[in-house]
């Protein structure tokens, strides 16, 4: 037997780095620009504590195309390197300069909003450059350095004449890579992962108009002005507190994720919390429509303000899926696959955190403008329907909040229905019978008897509610669900007070009798009931033995028909 330790060499591994790292080529401007900030929030940290002596100033991060020399350069003013910090961080893969920071720095440096993880960042450049340079001073007394590298393990490292503090990369980039130096590619790409980066990003210029002056004539043109075309919001939202926060303001912000979203969001919720893990964010409901359409504007992924991704499955519940808005958790392990997602134990706890403010947004807003929570409850229902069925814990609190709208607009919670519905809609069991419609208009008919009833009829036409009812019917041993053009109505079992005419009783004995004069009194008794109605002023029943014989005369068998006692008028 023998043992020995296995010889990984340089040289196998660089390609396969450069191959597989990332299956996404376009994320090595992520990391570049993510390293760019980083330095300069170390920068920010160390003078803030005194430790670096120089000015940390108005930094920011620039990106350039080199269209004619292929190369695409990303400078930053941050804290540089030196020639050693370059041997130590840059040569040695897989060792992470942002790691050994925050361990070092450890309390003071847990809010930096330091991004670098795993000290593989920098090598995704090679997926898209022949070659790399890095061009760095350290803010420290130290002359600068020239590192050049072509993709083989051999480098070189030179002092360099750059005077000034920070670090620039640059790429050149490969043959099949051209598409990064277009100006739109980049352009794209920065918007889409550096959007709300803490440091100004500036690519390229833009045009400005001059205000106006106030002496400008009839014929006055608007000039122009060429500045920064900076493409982030260093300060999104979701980073402050909802105290320093207006509505519009969160409104505004919903507009900055989503430019092409016209319609405001109905509500918002606010993240925040930072034990057991990190997270911060806003959620919107948006408006929603019946048909549960696959969406393009889905809820954001960012760690430390880093856009990751827009596929949020296993860490947001699924039912908020149809939500927009953002969350960023520097605890969410990002660089790993998604069954792994599935069984961290974080990732569930982050999950169940979301789950328990929605509800408990939904519970405050229910609470403090009643009216105004029914008024949304349609745009919202199919969320909140899709989540009691499809999460346990969202389905414990939906009692407080989720509502059953009768046909006349009265919004009743379960409680409220079951209470509303005890006295007049039991069956023969006892059990209590809630009656809905599924669809107003073709069951209109049916609804209007109902109602002449006395009955309540609840609107449940969400394309889910079937699996809803099954579900409420199983946790509520007392309460069967009915559907109002079933032949349920005449099992119901009405108290005999319950009358809905508005006639006085006198005035029904003479109506009755009226009536009585043009129907077979043998056949048919006389009701006279629901006179409020325009459909069905009285209604004239067949005893129910008639019924059946003539049931069996006509069809041979004794088939109970729905309504069967409502006669042809
Ligand atoms: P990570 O960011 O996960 O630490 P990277 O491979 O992205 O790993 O970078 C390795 C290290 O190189 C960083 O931690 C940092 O110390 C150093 N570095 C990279 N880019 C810069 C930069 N622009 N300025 C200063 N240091 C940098
Ligand atoms: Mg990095």
């Amino acid at each position: 037997m023998s043992t020995g330790k296995i010889n990984v060499s340089v040289e196998n591994i660089f390609p396969l780095i450069k191959k597989f790292l990332y299956s996404d080529h376009e994320i090595f401007l992520r990391e570049l620009v993510s390293n760019a900030t980083d330095a300069t929030l170390k920068l920010k940290h160390l003078t803030g504590i005194g430790e670096a002596k120089v000015e940390y100033g108005n930094p920011f991060i620039e990106v350039k195309i080199d269209k004619e020399g292929k190369k695409l350069h990303i400078i930053d003013q941050g804290l540089g390197m030196t020639a050693d910090e370059v041997e130590k961080y840059i040569n040695q893969v897989a060792f992470s300069g942002a790691e050994e920071f925050l361990e070092k720095y450890k309390d003071s440096a847990k809010d930096t909003g330091i991004i670098g993880h795993f000290g593989l960042g920098f090598y995704s450049a090679f997926m898209v450059a022949e070659k790399v340079e890095i061009i760095t001073k350290s803010f420290k007394d130290e002359p600068a350095a020239h590192w050049t590298c072509d993709g083989s393990p051999e480098f070189t490292l030179v002092p360099h004449d750059k005077t000034t503090r920070g670090t620039e990369i640059i790429l050149h980039i490969a043959e099949d890579s051209t598409e990064f130096l277009e100006e739109h590619r980049i352009g794209d790409l920065l918007r889409k992962y550096n959007k709300f980066m803490p440091i100004p990003i500036k690519f390229g210029t833009r045009k400005e108009a001059l205000p106006k002056p106030e002496d400008a004539g009839e014929d006055y043109k608007t000039e122009f002005v060429d500045v920064d075309n900076i493409i982030n919001n260093p300060e999104p939202a979701w980073t402050k507190q909802p105290t320093d926060l207006t509505d519009e303001d969160y409104q505004s912000f919903y507009r900055e994720l989503y430019p092409m979203q016209f319609e405001d969001p109905l509500f918002h919720i606010h993240l925040n919390v930072d034990y057991p893990f990190n997270l911060t964010g806003i959620l919107y409901f948006p408006k929603m429509s019946q048909e549960v359409q696959m969406q393009k504007d889905k809820i954001q992924l960012y760690q430390n303000q880093v856009f990751v991704t827009d596929n949020v499955e296993g860490i947001v519940p699924e039912f908020l899926g149809m939500l927009r808005g953002v969350i960023d958790s520097p605890d969410i392990p990002l660089n790993v696959s998604r069954s792994y997602l599935q069984a961290d134990g974080n990732v569930k706890k982050i999950s169940n955190y979301i789950t328990r403010k929605v509800s408990d947004k939904l519970k405050a807003l229910f609470n403090e403008n009643r009216t105004d929570f029914e008024q949304k409850w349609n745009d919202i229902k199919i969320v909140l329907e899709y989540g009691m069925l499809t999460e346990p814990k969202f389905y414990e609190k939906a009692g407080d909040f989720v509502l059953y709208p009768t046909i006349e607009d009265k919004f009743y919670t379960l409680s409220e229905l079951k209470e509303s519905v005890k006295d007049i809609q039991t069956d023969k069991n006892g059990k209590l019978v809630v009656l809905y419609t599924s669809n107003k208009e073709q069951q209109h008919s049916y609804i209007d008897i109902a109602k002449e009833k006395g009955y309540q009829v609840v609107v449940l036409d969400s394309p889910i509610v079937s699996h809803l009812i099954q579900k409420l019917e199983a946790d509520n041993e007392n309460l069967t669900f009915a559907r109002v053009d079933a032949d349920h109505i005449d099992k119901l079992i009405q108290k005999e007070d319950s009358t809905l005419s508005k006639l006085s009783d006198e005035e029904k004995e003479q109506l009755k009798g009226v009536i009585e004069n043009f129907v077979p009194k043998a056949n048919y008794t006389v009701q006279i009931e629901a006179m409020d109605s325009n459909s069905t002023p009285f209604i004239l029943t067949q005893p129910e033995f008639m019924r059946r014989m003539k049931e069996m005369s006509q069809t041979g068998g004794g088939g109970m028909m729905g309504f069967g006692n409502f006669p042809e008028m």
